[in-house]
Protein backbone atom coordinates (compact mmCIF):
# COMPACT_ATOMS: atom_id res chain seq x y z
CA UNK A 1 0.00 0.00 0.00
CA UNK A 2 2.65 1.89 1.31
CA UNK A 3 4.57 2.01 -2.58
CA UNK A 4 1.17 1.74 -4.94
CA UNK A 5 -0.56 3.80 -2.89
CA UNK A 6 1.22 6.93 -1.39
CA UNK A 7 4.27 7.22 -2.61
CA UNK A 8 2.96 6.08 -5.95
CA UNK A 9 0.26 9.16 -5.86
CA UNK A 10 3.39 11.81 -5.00
CA UNK A 11 3.83 11.88 -1.56
CA UNK A 12 7.29 11.85 -1.18
CA UNK A 13 8.33 13.41 2.32
CA UNK A 14 10.38 10.52 3.71
CA UNK A 15 9.32 11.33 7.22
CA UNK A 16 6.06 11.34 6.33
CA UNK A 17 6.48 7.48 4.51
CA UNK A 18 8.26 6.64 7.90
CA UNK A 19 5.30 7.57 10.01
CA UNK A 20 3.09 5.84 7.64
CA UNK A 21 5.18 2.56 7.62
CA UNK A 22 5.19 2.69 11.44
CA UNK A 23 1.64 2.73 12.32
CA UNK A 24 -0.41 -0.29 12.82
CA UNK A 25 -3.35 0.57 11.04
CA UNK A 26 -5.41 -2.98 11.52
CA UNK A 27 -5.32 -1.19 15.21
CA UNK A 28 -7.62 1.46 14.49
CA UNK A 29 -10.55 -0.15 12.69
CA UNK A 30 -12.91 -2.60 14.01
CA UNK A 31 -11.95 -6.37 14.09
CA UNK A 32 -14.53 -7.20 11.21
CA UNK A 33 -12.80 -4.59 8.97
CA UNK A 34 -9.11 -5.83 10.02
CA UNK A 35 -8.27 -7.93 6.50
CA UNK A 36 -9.15 -4.62 4.74
CA UNK A 37 -7.17 -2.76 6.67
CA UNK A 38 -4.09 -2.14 4.08
CA UNK A 39 -7.21 -1.07 1.38
CA UNK A 40 -6.42 2.40 0.64
CA UNK A 41 -9.70 3.62 1.41
CA UNK A 42 -11.79 4.80 4.34
CA UNK A 43 -13.56 2.37 6.57
CA UNK A 44 -16.19 2.06 8.97
CA UNK A 45 -15.19 3.38 12.46
CA UNK A 46 -19.00 3.45 14.47
CA UNK A 47 -20.90 6.74 15.08
CA UNK A 48 -21.44 6.81 11.42
CA UNK A 49 -17.80 7.73 11.10
CA UNK A 50 -14.98 6.34 9.07
CA UNK A 51 -10.84 6.39 9.42
CA UNK A 52 -9.66 8.61 6.79
CA UNK A 53 -7.93 6.80 3.58
CA UNK A 54 -4.23 6.22 4.61
CA UNK A 55 -3.04 7.84 1.06
CA UNK A 56 -5.11 11.21 2.67
CA UNK A 57 -3.43 10.80 5.77
CA UNK A 58 -0.07 11.12 4.14
CA UNK A 59 -0.91 13.79 1.71
CA UNK A 60 -2.12 16.39 4.69
CA UNK A 61 0.11 15.29 7.11
CA UNK A 62 3.31 16.49 4.16
CA UNK A 63 1.24 19.26 3.41
CA UNK A 64 1.30 20.45 7.10
CA UNK A 65 5.22 20.85 7.11
CA UNK A 66 5.99 19.53 10.30
CA UNK A 67 9.14 19.69 12.08
CA UNK A 68 10.25 17.77 15.57
CA UNK A 69 9.61 20.59 17.84
CA UNK A 70 6.14 21.60 16.55
CA UNK A 71 2.29 21.50 18.31
CA UNK A 72 -0.15 19.79 16.31
CA UNK A 73 -3.66 20.34 16.93
CA UNK A 74 -6.20 18.41 15.01
CA UNK A 75 -9.89 18.36 14.67
CA UNK A 76 -11.76 15.04 14.10
CA UNK A 77 -9.51 12.20 15.84
CA UNK A 78 -12.16 9.29 15.01
CA UNK A 79 -10.23 6.50 15.32
CA UNK A 80 -6.95 7.67 16.05
CA UNK A 81 -4.88 6.89 13.37
CA UNK A 82 -4.34 10.12 11.66
CA UNK A 83 -3.26 11.35 15.33
CA UNK A 84 -0.80 8.54 15.38
CA UNK A 85 0.56 8.99 12.23
CA UNK A 86 1.15 13.10 13.21
CA UNK A 87 2.77 12.42 16.71
CA UNK A 88 5.36 10.80 15.36
CA UNK A 89 6.47 13.83 13.27
CA UNK A 90 6.25 16.13 15.88
CA UNK A 91 6.38 16.81 19.55
CA UNK A 92 2.87 17.19 20.58
CA UNK A 93 -0.60 16.68 18.93
CA UNK A 94 -4.09 17.88 20.44
CA UNK A 95 -6.49 16.41 19.05
CA UNK A 96 -10.35 16.95 19.26
CA UNK A 97 -13.54 14.59 18.76
CA UNK A 98 -17.02 15.64 19.14
CA UNK A 99 -18.46 11.80 19.57
CA UNK A 100 -17.89 10.85 23.15
CA UNK A 101 -17.62 7.34 22.13
CA UNK A 102 -15.18 7.42 19.72
CA UNK A 103 -12.78 9.87 21.58
CA UNK A 104 -12.61 7.89 24.28
CA UNK A 105 -11.73 4.59 22.18
CA UNK A 106 -9.17 6.84 20.23
CA UNK A 107 -7.66 7.79 24.00
CA UNK A 108 -7.38 4.48 24.97
CA UNK A 109 -5.87 2.59 21.65
CA UNK A 110 -3.18 5.32 21.30
CA UNK A 111 -2.53 5.08 25.38
CA UNK A 112 -1.83 1.29 24.80
CA UNK A 113 0.17 1.51 21.70
CA UNK A 114 2.39 4.16 23.11
CA UNK A 115 1.74 6.89 21.34
CA UNK A 116 2.48 9.23 24.81
CA UNK A 117 2.51 12.94 22.75
CA UNK A 118 -0.94 12.58 21.91
CA UNK A 119 -4.17 14.02 23.97
CA UNK A 120 -7.24 13.51 23.30
CA UNK A 121 -10.33 15.86 23.84
CA UNK A 122 -14.10 15.15 24.21
CA UNK A 123 -16.02 17.99 22.94
CA UNK A 124 -16.63 20.61 19.49
CA UNK A 125 -13.44 21.09 18.09
CA UNK A 126 -14.80 23.87 15.55
CA UNK A 127 -13.38 26.38 18.44
CA UNK A 128 -10.01 24.38 18.68
CA UNK A 129 -8.66 23.83 22.09
CA UNK A 130 -8.22 27.45 23.26
CA UNK A 131 -5.93 26.86 26.30
CA UNK A 132 -2.94 25.07 24.56
CA UNK A 133 -2.23 27.18 21.37
CA UNK A 134 -1.12 28.88 19.38
CA UNK A 135 -0.34 25.77 17.10
CA UNK A 136 2.65 25.22 14.69
CA UNK A 137 -0.01 23.51 12.78
CA UNK A 138 -3.94 22.95 12.58
CA UNK A 139 -5.58 19.85 10.59
CA UNK A 140 -9.07 19.32 10.52
CA UNK A 141 -10.79 15.74 9.43
CA UNK A 142 -14.06 17.28 8.90
CA UNK A 143 -15.00 19.93 5.72
CA UNK A 144 -16.77 22.84 6.66
CA UNK A 145 -18.04 25.27 4.26
CA UNK A 146 -16.09 27.59 5.54
CA UNK A 147 -12.63 27.83 8.03
CA UNK A 148 -13.84 28.86 11.48
CA UNK A 149 -12.05 31.90 12.45
CA UNK A 150 -11.05 30.25 16.39
CA UNK A 151 -9.08 28.03 14.18
CA UNK A 152 -7.07 30.65 12.22
CA UNK A 153 -6.79 32.31 15.87
CA UNK A 154 -5.06 29.54 17.18
CA UNK A 155 -2.54 29.42 14.57
CA UNK A 156 0.84 30.81 15.08
CA UNK A 157 2.79 33.24 12.93
CA UNK A 158 4.34 31.17 10.30
CA UNK A 159 1.69 28.39 11.01
CA UNK A 160 0.32 26.04 8.59
CA UNK A 161 -3.86 25.18 8.73
CA UNK A 162 -4.89 22.30 6.29
CA UNK A 163 -8.45 21.83 6.08
CA UNK A 164 -10.99 20.17 3.64
CA UNK A 165 -13.52 23.44 2.64
CA UNK A 166 -17.01 22.88 0.95
CA UNK A 167 -20.65 20.89 1.76
CA UNK A 168 -21.18 17.64 3.33
CA UNK A 169 -21.63 15.00 -0.04
CA UNK A 170 -20.48 16.74 -2.36
CA UNK A 171 -16.79 17.52 -3.63
CA UNK A 172 -14.24 19.72 -1.24
CA UNK A 173 -11.14 21.42 -2.02
CA UNK A 174 -8.08 20.63 0.60
CA UNK A 175 -7.19 23.96 1.10
CA UNK A 176 -3.99 25.16 3.23
CA UNK A 177 -3.50 28.87 4.84
CA UNK A 178 -0.46 29.87 6.04
CA UNK A 179 -0.10 32.34 8.65
CA UNK A 180 2.41 34.97 7.97
CA UNK A 181 3.67 38.23 9.72
CA UNK A 182 1.94 40.27 7.33
CA UNK A 183 -1.12 38.23 7.38
CA UNK A 184 -2.65 34.80 5.83
CA UNK A 185 -2.66 33.44 2.80
CA UNK A 186 -4.62 30.62 0.85
CA UNK A 187 -4.14 27.91 -1.53
CA UNK A 188 -5.91 25.21 -2.75
CA UNK A 189 -4.54 21.70 -3.07
CA UNK A 190 -7.01 19.20 -4.36
CA UNK A 191 -10.05 17.59 -4.38
CA UNK A 192 -11.10 15.54 -1.42
CA UNK A 193 -14.44 13.97 0.52
CA UNK A 194 -15.01 14.16 4.39
CA UNK A 195 -17.51 14.21 6.41
CA UNK A 196 -19.07 17.17 7.78
CA UNK A 197 -17.45 19.17 10.37
CA UNK A 198 -20.64 19.47 13.31
CA UNK A 199 -20.50 22.01 15.39
CA UNK A 200 -22.82 23.05 18.21
CA UNK A 201 -26.40 20.96 17.86
CA UNK A 202 -25.64 20.05 14.22
N1 LIG B 1 -8.63 11.42 11.64
C1 LIG B 1 -9.61 10.35 11.80
C2 LIG B 1 -10.72 10.48 10.78
C3 LIG B 1 -11.92 10.97 11.43
S1 LIG B 1 -13.34 11.26 10.43
C4 LIG B 1 -8.97 9.00 11.75
O1 LIG B 1 -7.79 8.92 11.39
O2 LIG B 1 -9.63 8.01 12.08
C5 LIG B 1 -13.77 12.85 11.09
C6 LIG B 1 -14.11 12.91 12.55
O3 LIG B 1 -14.45 14.27 12.82
C7 LIG B 1 -15.32 12.08 12.96
O4 LIG B 1 -14.94 11.19 13.97
C8 LIG B 1 -16.32 13.13 13.47
O5 LIG B 1 -17.08 12.69 14.59
C9 LIG B 1 -15.39 14.26 13.87
N2 LIG B 1 -16.01 15.59 13.94
C10 LIG B 1 -16.94 16.16 13.14
N3 LIG B 1 -17.23 17.40 13.54
C11 LIG B 1 -16.46 17.65 14.65
C12 LIG B 1 -16.29 18.77 15.51
N4 LIG B 1 -17.01 19.91 15.37
N5 LIG B 1 -15.41 18.66 16.53
C13 LIG B 1 -14.68 17.53 16.71
N6 LIG B 1 -14.80 16.44 15.93
C14 LIG B 1 -15.68 16.50 14.89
Amino acid sequence: MLRRDIEGRGVRDARVLEAMASVPREAFVEPDHARQAYADRPLPIGMGQTISQPYVVAWMAEALELTATDRVLEIGTGSGYAAAVLSLLCEEVYTVERHAYLAAGAGERLAALGYGNVRVRHGDGAGGWPGRGPYDAIVAAAASPRIPDSLLEQLRVGGRLVMPVGSAGARQQLVRKRRGADGVTEEGLGVVRFVPLVTGDG
